[in-house]
Parts: structure tokens; C-alpha cells; sequence
């Protein structure tokens, strides 16, 4: 069967309803007549009144837009059959100059996009059938100002034409008659008005550009209805493809090859008189979920006017009570039942009342914060209109964020300076500080304070840690600043390139402003947009409702739940006790990732500096005596918060500098040294320090001396580590307690590395499990992250219990990308140009899910019962989550904040790879 290109819905002639639907269901019309299109055909269908029309498919719009705007073969001729039978339904002509048929032309792609694309109001009017129209209506005034409207959106949409030349048109206009509203133009005023705007479309339509409206050169507004209704019709397509609109399924990950379907739909009139109207409404408060019809309406207006504000609205309670409106705001609180019975959803709607007379013009399930979300899923349950699944399914994971930090005072009114990317959720306030120290001192101060930084480092933990909220001009979403903020929740916005930050002179200037900010001054910085502010907003505080709680807990039940799919765990990156306990309190079911590395700041950075730098075993055996007494402490708190669950401990990883001094600071005291006349043997100290310190220079750090391979070269770090965490499971389970670590390798290529190293921790376990007397079960497994490991799993997996995907590394090593460098540089770049579909960074690659996929594969080849799991920053997004279903993983794990996250993303992928309801729209 050829193609169809054009679907009708609405009545005919004789009021019997002819929709024809796209597919059985609205989710699968809408991929081909668009959400709009394929609610108005169910509308219709369930014998609400909807003016009738026809809607030209979103397939179309790709033909056409791909053909470099060139209607495909025989679809003008389809149209125009959709148009006759549209005529004939309504017995109404097009431009006829007795009784003109009036369309009106929108745009509707599958997933709702406000206000992003075209609509042109009123079409089919010219100066003929202007005047049937007045003497049909009997109305002159409507006549000349809808002909009037017409014009100006025609111009404006269909030719860009600039809108303020008409707006100042009829400014002008008022002027002259001394009235302040459009309302008190009359006919007259309105008559003269359009032909203003005649002219203003003659002068500023270039007839070279658009010869369809210029056949003598010279442009006039076509009074053609056929070519109004083509010439609209590609300005609708054409606006799938504006900036805004690219930039708007950039953010909202909707993809570019959907297309938009248009929709040609008779016009009723809401601003035919005091018995007409036109509003918005939702079937349910959209901001905090109350069981409350919600909207607003305006008497004698037509849709444009609602929302441009010139008037003030009426609230829809109001409606019924509206004298002339009783019987349509009856009905309409009727159709607010009907919407509600037949998508067992709160609905978002748009009607329009013609003297006295309902219409229907648009629904679709109502966007809402994610307050609303939870308490109507939860409404809607005990109302038994939809299932628990059901109820998961219709909240977006990534709104958790929105609960689960503190906010902007949502009616707080501020000036942003300047953007930076939206890092880590949640809004903090503070005085600038430039350096760590300065954060501990004004919180030690108990003065609140947001970091800013060119980028920071592992020696900043304990600033950011006072911090308010960290602020960064340098570095991406998964930038140390961006990474660290997530795992504690802490707001940050990193990458703001408009900072100019002189951490000496203790000054940021914003560039492209005249602000300059000094240490002390106040700052407020929203980590959920990336906007940056001076001066304090006021915050308004998380509330965890215990609707959060009751549908985490059905989420959990479902991941649970063996009998519907693999059972999908949740566990958490984090590697202090206070973080664990956080993540239990959230849900956690266990570390995914214990990064020792960071148990190694702070005054531990001096012990490992000496036992790396030392130049006798004394020295270094003391500071590993140092290092085991610590870690050891360390991994009983741990082990202790996490009581009866998995503790994987990651072996040390970072490459060596992370540990050392930079050599040039070194350098520059030397220099210093050198110019204050100190003496040779004075410096020589120094000068064999940074001797030492070169020599673990690496040109490529990442690439370098880290993983697996530190614990290989330096197997007395491996041997310490490995005694301190089997001693601390010990002494706790001497105290009666059920610790449950498991070991991990970082960083492994080849199953040699593994092997070695295996045998090195399984026989400290031993010697720890014998001085002790205690039984010691202490799983072993590594990391895959990079690509060799990938595709050796089958080799490596003999070896290991267990596998966790590192996606960060796997990531950088699969694309060849160093993540702190590119995605800040060029990343925008590559999404922009579309390179990338999204940040392989935030959102699992499918080139790395394939080496996920062969990871999974060749582990359980070699070992039947491997667990496999991610650690990477993709495990706790959601999107991600669900690939991770899919290729097989038992758990994800991601930093503390986010675990709620998963929990409900894990549900939803579980429920979804298992055939069950879909998620709510973008
Ligand atoms: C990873 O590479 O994904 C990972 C979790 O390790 P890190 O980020 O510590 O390198
Ligand atoms: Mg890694």
C-alpha cells in the first residue's frame, strides 16, 4: 500500500465522527501524526467536540525537510483531496466571499515541545471572503480584526516578517484614537489597520526570496487560500529546524529525526463576543499535585491573547459561574472527567468557547514538577486508575534531583551574571573564597561559603567539603569539581568560561559585565541550571514527602522481584563513613566503590610522599606502619556503617602525582631560596627532592603509573592495603558484626595482572585470617575499563568473582579522549555538530556499551557466576541504567545523591525490558 501522508479526524457533514487513527494506540499515532495530531484524533474518537481537520504526518515533514524542502511525490495532491473532503465536511469554501471556511495550521510532533514551533491562526481569509465573513458573522469588528491577526501572524511565522512592525502599527493606531486597549479599536480602525499591514508585508517581504508571493516582482499578500495553506504548511515544517527548536530537543534528548506533523484544523472563535471564551487548564495542579481542576480562561479572546498576558485571565473555577459561559464551563468540567477516565492521567488541555459552544482544541498528559508527579501517581493509585507499576513508570528519575536539594525560592526574582554548566544539583549561597583554607576558616567561622576555583584538585577536598557549593570556570560535567560535588551532594557549577578568576589578587572578574567579585562577597549559585548569581536568593529546603518514599519502595520491590527479570541492585560510590551512612539512608544496597585513593588526603598525603619518595626501607616501612594503622580504622568505619552489606574496596589507583608536590612549585622555592643567598648545602635538601620528583614525571599521567600497575611495581602497598581491610573484617567479626568487603583491582589489561595479583591478596587474606583466627571470605575481582580488558574478559573473568564496569576510564580509552580536557573544549562542539548524539560522559555510549556487552559476555564464559556491575558516572543516569539492564549487569552504583535516582531508573528499565507500562514523555 502506498504511503499514507494525511490523516482526518473530526465529523462530516451529517455529525457522524470519520477520524482516521495512525495506530491502534495515542502512543503509537503520535511517531506518525504527532502528539497533538493523535490526541485530537482520540478526542474525536471518544466523542469529545473537536473541530474537524486533517493532520499531514511527521514522515512527511522528514521527506520534505531531507529533500531540501521539496514536497515528496503526489502529497500536494493527497493534501488537497484532505482539503475538498474538509470543505465538503463543513460546507464551507475556503476563501469563499459568502461563508468562508477559516483553518487554522499548527505544528505537533511526537513529543510536545512549547512554544518551540509555528502556528498561523485564521487562514483562508483574504479581501473577499473577509467581507463573507462579516456578513455571515453580522459582525464587522471580528471580521476586520481577524483578517487583521491573520496577516500579522502570517507575516511574522510564514515570512519573518519582524512582529513589532505591526505591533507598532497598532500602537500607532491607538495613539491617533487616544485609546489604550486593542479592545477599544473599532471596525473602522481595524479595516484601516489591515491594510497598514498589507503594506508593511509589501515592504519587507523580499519578493527575490519568496516569488510565490511576488508573480510581478513586486510582493502583496497572496490572497490565494490554496497558497496561504501550502506557504503555512512549510513554515511549520521549516520551524522543526530553527535554533531554538534544535536547541530545545538538544536539552530534552529528543531526537532530531522525528519530525513535526502539521495539523489544519477549523477555526472556532473565542473572540466572537461575551459568550465566548478561550483558556488552558489541567486536570490536576501541576506544581504540587493537589486534586484541583487548574488553568485559566479569558472572555471574548482568541488563544494568542492568553498567553501574550495583555488582559488578565480568570481562574477556570470561575467558569462556570461566568454569566453566558455556565453551560460550556458545565461541560467543560465534564471533559475534565472524561480526559482523566480515558488516559487515567492528569491532562493538560486548551478549548476554546464559540458563542456559548465547547471545542476542544489539544490535550496531552500535563507536564509536572516532580512533587506533582509523585502525589498524582500516588492519587491515582488509590483511585485505582492505574497499577503500582504503572504509578513508577510516570516519574522522571532525574526530577528526584529536584527533592533532594535544596532549591531557589521558586518566586525568588534574580539577575544571572553569568552561566556555567549545571554540574551538581541544588542551589547553595555563601561568600566567595578563593583557596581551601579560606573555606575552612569561614566555616570554622560558621560563615557560609561557595569555593570558586579555576578547576580543582584532590588537595581541595576539604575546602570543597566546608563549601556551600563549589564554582569552577574550567573543567566539565564530569570535571574533579563536577564528580566530587555529586558524591556529596554539594551544589556545583563548573566550566563558567566568563570567570576570570585572579585567586592572588582574590578577585573574579565577569567578563562581558562590569561586576567584579572580592572574597567576602556574597554569591548564589544553581547547580541544577548552572546559573550564577550575586547576592544571596533565598532557598527553600528538601522535603522528602513520604510519597517519595512509598514509590521508591515499590521500585525496590519490582527490582527485587526475581520472578519479573534479574534482580537489579543499587549500591553507592563512597569512601568515608558518613557518605556510606548517607547512601544507606537513601537505600543503597551496598559500595560499589570504595576509591581508597581519597582515604589519602589530608595529613596522609605527607606518609605516602615518604614512602614514595624515600630513599631507605626504614622510612618506607614506617610509613607504611602509618598507613596500615589508619587505612585500617578507616575500613572498620566503613565496614561498620555498611553492616551485612557488600564493601567493594578499590586497591589504590591514581597515577603517582596525584600524590606528590608539583615539581615547578618546588622549582620556584628553590628559585627563591637561591635569591635570599641560602648556601649549596642549604639547598641541597631541596634540590634532591625535586631531583626525586621528576623522576615520576609522567607525560601522560592517565596512561601512566596507576592502576593495577602501582600495587605490581610497589607490591608493599598492595600487601598493606590487603591487611588492612581483612584486619578490619576481622576485629569486626571478633565483635559479633557481619562485615562483608570485597577486593578490587584497578585499571586491569591482561589476565597475567590479574593473576599476580590475585594470588598476592589471597594469600595476605590467609596470613591475616590465621594471626586473627578467624574465617575470612573475601571475594576478589577487578575493574574493566579499558578496552583490552573488554575484549580479553573471557581470559581475565578465571580470575575474578566479580567485574565493575568503569565507564569513566573505559570511556576516555575507547573514544581516545582525555574526559577532564575535552568536555569543556569540545564536546559542545561535537554535540552541536552532532558528532555526538549526547556526552559519552553522562550518557553510556553505544561504542563503549559494546565493549560493556563483551565484558559481560567473556566473564561469565569463564566464570558462570560473575556479578557485574558499573561504578562509572553513567551508572547513576538513567538512560544509562536502562542499557545496563539490557547487556546484563546484576547492580549499578553511583555516588550517594543519586542513588534514589537509580533505585526508581532500575525499576522502570526492569519494567520496561519486561514489556510492561512505558515512561511519561519528555
Ligand atoms: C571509572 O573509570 O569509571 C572509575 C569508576 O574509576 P575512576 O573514575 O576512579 O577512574
Ligand atoms: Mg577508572
Amino acid at each position: 500500500m502506498a504511503e499514507k501522508h494525511v490523516y482526518r479526524f473530526g465529523h462530516d457533514e451529517a455529525g457522524n465522527n470519520v477520524t482516521e487513527v495512525a495506530g491502534k494506540t495515542v502512543d503509537e499515532a503520535k511517531w506518525i501524526t504527532g502528539g497533538k495530531g493523535a490526541n485530537l484524533a482520540e478526542m474525536a474518537n471518544i466523542g469529545l467536540p473537536v473541530p474537524p481537520g486533517f493532520t499531514i504526518t511527521c514522515q512527511t515533514c522528514v521527506a520534505y525537510s531531507g529533500a531540501g524542502n521539496v514536497w515528496p511525490e503526489g502529497v500536494l495532491d493527497e493534501i488537497d483531496e484532505y482539503r475538498k473532503d474538509l470543505e465538503k465536511r463543513m460546507g464551507k469554501k475556503l476563501g469563499d466571499e459568502n461563508d468562508p471556511l477559516l483553518v487554522s495550521v499548527r505544528s505537533g510532533a511526537p513529543f510536545s515541545m512549547p512554544g518551540m514551533m509555528d502556528t498561523v491562526l485564521n487562514l483562508g481569509l483574504n479581501d473577499r471572503s473577509v467581507l463573507g465573513l462579516i456578513k455571515k458573522t453580522n459582525n464587522e469588528r471580528f471580521g476586520w480584526d481577524s483578517y487583521r491577526r491573520f496577516i500579522q501572524m502570517f507575516s511574522d511565522v510564514v515570512m519573518g516578517v519582524d512582529g513589532q512592525l505591526f505591533e507598532d502599527a497598532i500602537n500607532e493606531k491607538k495613539a491617533e484614537k487616544g485609546v489604550k486597549l486593542d479592545t477599544e479599536l473599532d471596525a473602522a480602525d481595524l479595516k484601516d489597520l489591515t491594510e497598514t499591514f498589507k503594506g508593511i508585508f509589501a515592504k519587507n517581504v523580499d519578493s527575490q526570496a519568496h516569488p510565490e508571493v511576488a508573480p510581478d516582482g513586486i510582493a502583496s499578500f497572496p490572497q490565494d487560500p490554496l497558497l496561504q495553506l501550502r506557504l503555512a504548511e512549510q513554515a511549520v515544517f521549516g520551524s522543526w529546524n530553527t535554533p531554538r527548536a534544535i536547541l530545545y530537543r538538544k536539552q530534552n534528548k529528543i531526537d532530531d529525526t522525528l519530525g513535526t506533523a502539521v495539523n489544519v484544523q477549523v477555526m472556532v472563535f473565542g473572540n466572537m463576543g461575551e459568550t465566548s471564551a478561550t483558556g488552558v487548564a489541567f486536570t490536576r495542579n501541576p506544581a504540587d499535585g493537589t486534586n484541583e481542576r487548574y488553568g485559566d480562561f479569558l472572555v471574548n479572546a482568541q488563544g494568542e491573547d492568553v498567553v501574550a498576558g495583555i488582559r488578565n485571565t480568570e481562574p477556570i473555577a470561575d467558569l462556570p459561574k461566568t454569566p453566558g459561559l455556565e453551560q460550556a464551563g458545565k461541560d467543560l468540567y465534564h471533559v475534565f472527567e472524561i480526559l482523566e477516565d480515558h488516559y487515567a492521567d492528569m491532562m493538560d488541555l486548551e478549548f476554546t468557547i464559540q458563542e456559548g459552544k465547547l471545542w476542544m482544541l489539544q490535550t496531552r498528559v500535563g507536564k509536572r514538577t516532580a512533587l506533582s508527579a509523585l502525589k498524582v501517581a500516588m492519587q491515582m493509585v488509590e483511585e485505582g486508575r492505574i497499577t503500582k507499576e504503572q504509578a513508577i513508570m510516570r516519574v522522571a528519575p532525574e526530577q528526584l534531583d529536584q527533592l533532594l536539594h535544596p532549591q531557589f525560592d521558586p518566586k525568588a526574582k534574580y539577575d544571572v551574571i553569568a552561566k556555567g554548566m549545571n554540574a551538581s544539583p541544588g542551589a547553595a549561597v555563601g561568600a566567595v573564597v578563593f583557596s581551601s583554607d579560606a573555606a575552612v576558616s569561614y566555616k570554622n567561622r560558621e560563615k557560609p561559603c561557595i569555593l570558586v576555583r579555576w578547576e580543582t584538585t584532590p588537595d581541595d577536598l576539604k575546602g570543597m567539603v566546608a563549601a556551600e557549593g563549589i564554582l569552577t570556570s574550567h573543567g566539565g560535567k564530569t570535571s574533579h569539581a563536577a564528580v566530587i560535588a555529586r558524591g556529596m551532594g554539594a551544589p556545583c557549577v563548573c566550566g563558567a568560561e566568563a570567570l576570570k578568576i585572579d585567586a592572588k589578587a582574590k578577585e573574579v572578574v565577569v567578563s562581558g559585565t562590569d561586576v567584579v567579585l572580592h572574597e567576602g562577597d556574597i554569591i548564589s549559585i544553581n547547580g541544577t541550571t548552572g546559573d550564577i548569581i550575586k547576592g544571596a536568593v533565598p532557598l527553600t529546603r528538601p522535603s522528602l514527602t513520604g510519597d517519595l518514599e512509598t514509590i521508591l519502595t515499590w521500585a525496590d520491590d519490582v527490582r527485587h522481584d526475581a520472578s519479573r527479570g534479574r534482580i537489579f541492585g543499587v549500591r553507592t560510590n563512597a569512601d568515608n563513613p558518613a557518605d556510606a551512612q548517607l547512601s544507606v539512608d537513601f537505600g543503597a544496597e551496598g559500595i560499589g566503590l570504595d576509591r581508597t585513593e581519597h582515604m589519602f588526603l589530608g595529613d596522609r598525603k605527607q606518609i605516602i610522599q615518604s614512602f614514595i619518595l624515600a630513599d631507605n626501607d626504614g622510612q618506607k616501612q614506617q610509613a607504611l606502619g602509618q598507613l596500615l594503622t589508619a587505612q585500617t580504622g578507616d575500613f572498620e568505619g566503613m565496614f561498620k556503617a555498611m553492616d551485612g552489606k557488600t564493601v567493594i574496596v578499590r586497591l589504590l589507583d591514581p597515577p603517582l602525582h596525584e600524590f606528590l608536590d608539583n615539581p615547578r612549585d618546588l622549582a620556584v622555592e628553590i628559585a627563591r631560596a637561591e635569591g635570599r643567598g641560602e648556601t649549596e648545602s642549604q639547598l641541597k635538601a631541596m634540590r634532591d627532592r625535586l631531583a626525586r620528583l621528576d623522576s615520576f614525571q609522567e607525560a601522560n599521567p592517565m596512561l601512566g603509573l596507576r592502576g593495577c600497575r602501582l600495587g605490581i611495581v610497589y607490591p608493599e602497598l598492595n600487601d598493606m592495603q590487603v591487611r588492612a581491610i581483612a584486619s578490619a573484617a576481622a576485629h569486626l567479626i571478633k565483635q559479633g558484626l557481619n562485615p562483608k568487603p570485597e577486593i578490587m583491582v584497578p585499571l586491569i589489561s591482561t589476565v597475567e595482572e590479574l593473576k599476580l595479583v590475585r594470588e598476592q591478596v589471597e594469600a595476605g587474606v590467609k596470613a591475616v585470617a590465621e594471626a586473627e583466627g578467624v574465617e575470612l571470605d573475601i571475594p576478589i575481582g577487578c575493574m574493566i575499563e579499558l578496552p583490552r580488558a573488554a575484549v580479553t574478559a573471557d581470559e581475565i573473568g578465571q580470575y575474578a568473582d566479580f567485574f565493575s564496569f568503569g565507564t569513566n576510564d573505559l570511556t576516555q580509552t575507547t573514544f581516545g579522549f582525555s574526559r577532564d580536557d575535552v568536555e569543556s573544549a569540545f564536546i559542545p562542539q561535537y554535540l552541536s555538530k552532532k558528532i555526538l548524539k549526547t556526552n559519552p560522559f553522562e550518557t553510556l555510549d553505544y561504542g563503549v556499551a559494546k565493549m560493556v556487552k563483551m565484558g559481560v559476555e567473556g566473564g561469565h564464559k569463564a566464570n558462570p557466576t560473575i556479578v557485574c556491575g558499573v561504578c562509572g558516572e553513567t551508572g547513576g543516569d538513567p538512560d544509562s541504567i536502562h542499557m545496563y539492564y539490557d547487556l546484563g549487569l546484576d547492580y549499578v552504583s553511583c555516588s550517594p545523591y543519586r542513588v534514589p535516582v537509580a533505585r526508581l531508573a532500575c525499576a522502570q528499565a526492569k519494567i520496561e525490558s519486561n514489556g510492561g507500562p512505558k515512561k511519561l514523555e519528555k
